[in-house]
């Protein structure tokens, strides 16, 4: 695999202080987000920064991970490494003292955490915060959006291999793990999330899970699959079917392919969430199957498979250059079938870039 351009992860706190609004302070204690602003990839730690410092503390399994991690990501921040959780609790408590107005993630803290941080930091107000590091993630740098366009190489390239395997009636389960084996050999180091492989009358359930049922010539198979490359993952759907399909699941297959084109169509700078949601699903419901098209358009993709912005119909966002979204309109037909066709894209200035190049094609 090519070597991936250094990403520009000591510039982010600063970034994240520039957000603050009324808190002195954030604890920061969902792991992507403690990733995201040091480069540390371990299971557990926390991050607290002040308007003009950073405190990082793990515990002992991670002692040499977090030192060279942090160092080579360029983190400033004292770096507290092999702690216990009360010596996490005292350095915590340390550096937040004079702190008045502590934040927290208000999508990340269990009831018990904030029970415990009340007994932590007794002299702080502690105030729930939105979406602050989420935010700062919606917008790629050109080092995140190279290591998802990676993951979306593998993808398709993977896909390549395997698509004609489906003409020798492979199980979906088979199906699924083979793309699972060919992208890692591929240098993913997992998968986004477990692949749909989903045949048939399974094909109405839009996350089904694969299973024995064999993939016979002449059905719809929705595909819909993703990789990780360097924490970043990619998103691709894709529906085929081995020999023509029935004439009504190509008609389906046509208009959600048109209602994808739609979708992408109407991605750019300054485009509302809601009214990309609407070209894709307009489509649809003037063909009539609307009841059938049950979830929303697409989602942004990054260091998590689901994160912001979502593009559905209640969506109050607005796309920006930098943002990488899917569109992803299906139309699901219980007792027969389903047709999804995804792609990952990036925002940018002229419309967008569609960073899985898969074709289209219904029939194999
Ligand atoms: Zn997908
Ligand atoms: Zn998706």
């Amino acid at each position: 695999m090519t070597t991936l351009t250094p990403m520009q992860i000591g510039a982010r706190m600063d970034r994240l202080r520039a957000r603050f609004d009324g808190i002195d302070a954030l604890l920061v204690t969902r792991m992507v987000n403690v990733r995201y602003l040091t480069g540390f990839t371990g299971s557990a730690a926390m991050l607290l920064v002040t308007a003009d410092d950073a405190t990082f503390v793990t515990d002992g399994r991670y002692r040499d991970q977090a030192a060279d991690q942090l160092a080579g990501a360029g983190v400033t921040a004292d770096i507290m490494i092999g702690l216990t959780q009360a010596e996490q609790r005292a350095a915590l408590a340390a550096a937040a003292s004079g702190i008045v107005r502590l934040g927290l993630e208000d999508d990340g803290v269990t009831w018990g955490q904030q029970r415990s941080f009340i007994e932590w930091f007794p002299a702080a107000e502690l105030v729930p915060t939105a979406a602050l590091v989420d935010g700062l993630r919606m917008v790629k740098e050109p080092g995140e959006v190279e290591r998802i366009k990676a993951a979306c190489a593998i993808a398709d390239d993977a896909l390549g291999e395997l698509l004609p395997t489906l003409a020798q009636r492979p199980t979906e389960r088979d199906f699924a793990l083979r793309l699972e084996f060919a992208m890692r050999e591929r240098g993913a180091s997992a998968v986004s999330f477990d692949p749909i492989v989903a045949s048939g009358p399974n094909g109405a359930k839009p996350h089904a899970r694969p299973s024995d049922r064999h993939i016979e010539p002449g059905e719809l198979v929705v595909i819909d699959f993703g990789c990780i490359v360097d924490g970043y993952c990619s998103d691709m759907t894709r529906t085929v079917s081995v020999g023509e399909p029935s004439l009504e699941a190509r008609r389906v297959w046509e208009t959600v392919l048109e209602s994808q084109q739609a979708g992408v169509a109407a991605v750019g700078v300054g485009a509302e969430c809601a009214a990309v949601d609407g070209a894709s699903r307009d489509v649809i419901v003037d063909a009539g199957w609307g009841d059938s098209f049950i979830h929303g358009t697409g989602h942004g993709v990054g260091l998590e498979i689901h994160e912001s912005p979502r593009v559905a119909s209640t969506s109050t966002g607005t796309l920006a250059a930098g943002h990488v979204v899917t569109v992803e309109p299906g139309v699901y037909l219980p007792g027969i079938g389903g047709v999804r066709i995804e792609d990952t894209l990036v925002v940018t200035p002229e419309g967008s870039i569609t960073l899985t190049c898969f074709p289209k094609d219904l029939t194999i």
